[in-house]
């Protein structure tokens, strides 16, 4: 398939941690971090068993672990995203030629993240990238009623906020398991960061966000 699949494409979904931002930065590791600390702390538990109670909400619940936080109501969530997202967000720097591509891409451009609002305008910002994204097309988990990706009910939710079909969609994400329901729904997947690898239900893979948007602008 080549870049032709991409033109006329309405609607273009970009994920936000480790898609916007390079995993490379470190910053969604540091960030990782910081959250099981505050998840420990209000769970009375130590670090190292967060992750396999987030696991197993996670099997349970379905998304992202904030789905299952919110369903059994194990925390103080306004407590958690406060502490949780206490972050050194000067870590992130801007990058003008994935400012400047982005501007120059046709369509509307969503950013459809499992994390809340507060965070996106926060990376947005430092990455130089609010002038992009308008804020009402951030579509975060606290907006979605704590649904997440890669859950149906997420992408029902944006889809339908945004009364767009799927097949005029791009969704651009480092997730593959997020990109395979969104191909399930008919759109164009794209990913990035994810080491080169290319299942199925991928249409483009690229190693960097940069690296896509240079190519995909120069052709729609
Ligand atoms: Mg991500």
């Amino acid at each position: 398939m080549g870049w032709s699949m991409f033109s006329g494409k309405t609607v273009w979904l970009f994920d936000l941690d480790d898609t916007l931002y390079a995993p490379q930065t470190g910053f969604a590791k540091a960030m990782s971090l910081v959250q099981h600390q505050a998840l420990a702390n209000q769970l009375n538990v130590t670090v190292t068993e967060v992750k396999p109670i987030l696991t197993g909400l996670v099997e349970q619940y379905g998304g992202a672990p904030f789905t299952g936080l919110h369903k059994t109501k194990v925390i103080d969530m306004d407590r958690f995203i406060e502490e949780g997202f206490d972050l050194n967000y000067s870590s992130l720097k801007p990058d003008l030629d994935v400012l400047a591509y982005l501007k120059v891409l046709p369509g509307r451009k969503v950013v459809f993240t499992n994390s809340p609002q507060c965070h996106a305008q926060k990376v947005l910002k430092v990455l130089g990238l609010n002038s992009v994204f308008d804020e009402a097309d951030i579509f975060d988990v606290v907006r979605l009623n704590f649904e997440s990706k890669p859950k149906k009910s997420a992408f029902e939710f944006v889809l339908a906020e945004l009364a767009v079909a799927p097949e005029n969609c791009v969704m651009i994400e480092d997730s593959l398991s997020n990109l395979k329901v969104a191909k399930d729904y008919g759109m164009t997947t794209v990913s990035v960061y994810a080491e080169g690898q290319k299942p199925p239900y991928v249409d483009i893979a690229h190693t960097d966000l940069k690296s896509f948007l240079s190519n995909v602008s120069a052709c729609v």
